[in-house]
This record gives C-alpha cells, sequence and structure tokens, in this order.
C-alpha cells in the first residue's frame, strides 16, 4: 500500500519548525489515540502519525526522507546484490547505502558495538483529579526484549552463531562496479548478515533468530500531582532492551488530561463558574464552592454584579516540582428568573415603584452612555 506523505499526515509544511512538528503531532496524537478515540481506523490513523513524527521529530531522518522519501529498509535487499545496480553512478550509491542502515552520516557503524535500545513512547489519559493530586497507577506496554531461550544470539540452544560464509565473518564484502570511470571495487556492509559477520545455522525456536521478542511487561507508574495536559515523563531503562549488551532505551509517557465539566485548568490555576441568584447578588450571602480541595465558603457581598470573580488563595492545582499551589478563581454569573408567580411579581413591581426604575450610581455612567447612543450623540 502506497504511503502519504509524512507532512500530510501531520499537517505540516514542508519547512515547518521543529516545534511546529511536535505541535501538530501533539494535537493530532491526541485525537486518534486508541485509548481515547473508538471510532474504526483511529487505530491506523494513530500508527501513521506516530511513524511520521518518527521521521520527521528526527533531523537525520527527516533530512534523509526529503530526500529519498519512504525507504523501507527491509526491500533495500529485497533483489539481492541486484538491488545495488540501480543505484545509477557510485557518487549517489554510497547515500543510499547509508539510508538502509540508517547511517546517514557517512560512517558505517558497528553492528556488533553495544547500543542503547529504543525509547518507547506510551500516552496516558488522566482524569482531571489525577493529574491535580497524582496517581498510582500500572500499564502494560509491548516492548521488545531480549529473547531468554537463546540469550539474544538468536542460536537454538546448544549451537553458537558462526562465521558468515558470504562475507568470512568480516562483515563486509567488495562490490565491483563499472562507472564511465572505470571499474570501482567498494568495500560494503555485507547484506547476508548485516554486517554482524555472522551467520546461524540452526536458529533459536522462540526468536527465530532474531535474538529478540516482543513482549507485554506491565510497569508501575507514579505520576506526580500538578502534571499537566501534554507533560510527558521520562521513566529510565523501561524502554526497549539494549543491543548487544546495550543500555535499556528510555520510556516517556505523555499525559493527556480529560476535560472537567466543572473545572477549568490554565497552568496551576483553576477557573469556575457559579449562579447567583439576583437577589444573592443584592443583598449579598455566602455560598459553598466546590474546590478540587473540597468546599469554601465564599462570602458574596451586597451589590455583586455578574462577572464578578473571587480568588480563593491556594484552593488551585499543586506546583508540579517545588512547593505552593495555584489558585481558584469563581466568576459568578448573576442569573434572572424566567418564571415569577403572580406574588413575585407584585413585589417586584412594588420594588421598582421605590426605586423609580432609577439606577443607583455605580452603574449610572453605563446608563448614561446608552442614553447618549440612543440621542445619536
Ligand atoms: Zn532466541
Ligand atoms: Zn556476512
Amino acid at each position: 500500500m502506497a504511503k502519504r506523505d509524512y507532512y500530510d499526515v501531520l499537517g505540516i509544511s514542508k519547512s515547518a519548525t521543529a516545534d511546529e512538528i511536535k505541535k501538530a503531532y501533539r494535537k493530532l496524537s491526541k485525537k486518534y489515540h486508541p485509548d481515547i478515540n473508538k471510532e474504526e481506523g483511529a487505530d491506523e490513523k494513530f500508527k501513521e502519525i506516530s511513524e511520521a513524527y518518527e521521521v520527521l521529530s528526527d533531523e537525520n531522518k527527516r533530512a534523509q526522507y526529503d530526500q529519498y522519501g519512504h525507504v523501507d529498509p527491509n526491500q533495500g535487499f529485497g533483489g539481492g546484490a541486484g538491488g545495488f545496480s540501480s543505484a545509477g553512478g557510485f557518487s549517489g550509491f554510497e547515500d543510499i547505502f547509508d539510508t538502509f542502515f540508517g547511517g546517514g552520516s557517512g560512517r558505517q557503524r558497528d553492528p556488533n558495538a553495544p547500543r542503547q535500545g529504543n525509547d518507547l513512547q506510551y500516552t496516558m489519559q488522566l482524569k482531571f483529579k489525577e493529574a491535580v493530586f497524582g496517581t498510582e497507577t500500572e500499564i502494560e506496554i509491548p516492548r521488545e526484549e531480549n529473547c531468554e531461550t537463546c540469550h539474544g544470539s538468536g542460536a537454538k540452544p546448544g549451537t553458537h552463531p558462526e562465521k558468515c560464509s558470504h562475507c568470512d565473518g568480516k562483515g563486509s564484502i567488495n562490490v565491483e562496479q563499472n562507472t564511465p570511470f572505470g571499474r570501482i571495487v567498494n568495500k560494503q556492509t555485507c547484506p547476508y548478515c548485516h554486517g554482524t559477520g555472522k551467520e546461524i545455522k540452526e536458529k533459536c525456536p522462540t526468536c527465530h533468530g532474531s535474538g529478540r521478542v516482543t513482549k507485554k511487561k506491565k510497569i508501575k507508574l507514579k505520576v506526580p500531582a500538578g502534571v499537566n495536559d501534554g507533560q510527558q515523563m521520562r521513566v529510565a531503562g523501561e524502554g526497549e532492551a539494549g543491543i548487544n549488551g546495550g543500555p535499556n532505551g528510555d520510556l516517556f509517557v505523555v499525559f493527556v488530561i480529560a476535560p472537567d465539566d466543572f473545572y477549568e485548568r490554565d497552568g496551576d490555576d483553576i477557573f469556575v463558574e457559579v449562579p447567583l441568584t439576583f437577589v444573592q447578588a443584592a443583598l449579598g450571602d455566602e455560598i459553598d464552592v466546590p474546590t478540587v480541595h473540597g468546599k469554601v465558603r465564599l462570602k458574596i457581598p451586597a451589590g455583586t454584579q455578574t462577572g464578578t470573580t473571587f480568588r480563593l488563595r491556594g484552593k488551585g492545582v499543586p506546583h508540579l516540582r517545588g512547593s505552593g499551589t495555584g489558585d481558584q478563581h469563581v466568576a459568578v454569573k448573576v442569573i434572572v428568573p424566567k418564571k415569577l408567580d403572580e406574588k413575585q411579581k407584585e413585589i417586584l413591581r412594588e420594588f421598582a415603584g421605590t426605586t423609580g426604575n432609577k439606577v443607583d450610581e455605580q452603574n449610572a455612567g453605563f446608563f448614561d452612555k446608552m442614553k447618549k447612543a440612543f440621542k445619536g450623540e
């Protein structure tokens, strides 16, 4: 199946900055994450997005992609040595060869050298309050580990990898090529052993010779209080197993925080809106306001206007690193009753009579402006 252009997948331009790439990825991965989006095809879409991000977020991989487009390393050798000849001249030859091996720098790395395992990313959805107070949880991630049967060698127990018969264990072969400048001999990584110089005659039955198996690993996570949407936490050493005895990769947990019906968060401050009757607003009252830390008694002074905001200090989100807590901001909304019975109407008419429909001094300026507008001033 033809792959879509990575830039199209993320909906960004070819000149997008690293920051723009990250932002686009965050937005889309949140939208299509299989934990959140249960629609058909969301899973595929998420994989496509992750793959595009993996390439475009890596400077080397992005440069290679810009130059060569999609390259499947497994197909690079599909035609055996014949695959080389189509490279068209020796100048582009090495570049493409490197691309197949993920080299990029022009220098080929030793495949037998210890290498750090790949980093993994896990997106974790948190409820609003879990993010505020932190939580302890267990996640299960599929990851590549060294095969226990063969201890990563890929050879059937009791046997050992042997010298590669194609390169005589050197890991490289000489490729002869006719070019306009004459016959050129290039030393290239052996395509049969991929440069390891080893050949496995009897493969390990568990991993079929790869030395690696994918296992589901349960990991206990302690999410600290105060994490915010889009933040990530690094769990050292919980990525994929290292190769040739190298260290493990890391696991990065990205938090996606579900919105709450009542609380709204901005940084470590929480914003809420509470209704007041116009009688409470006019005469003043004491009301209970919910906060994530429990209810708080709030004094509403007489004559409070709709939209007035009160601050409840220290009733917001704990600061992630360091001490202290954000505030909760309470905006009041004065509600005008829609249904009144006859008696209530009578009282209000009487009330209007006492004021003669005049407004008090505080609001006089506003009504003055409106009067001027009526007159067209
Ligand atoms: Zn094995
Ligand atoms: Zn070989």
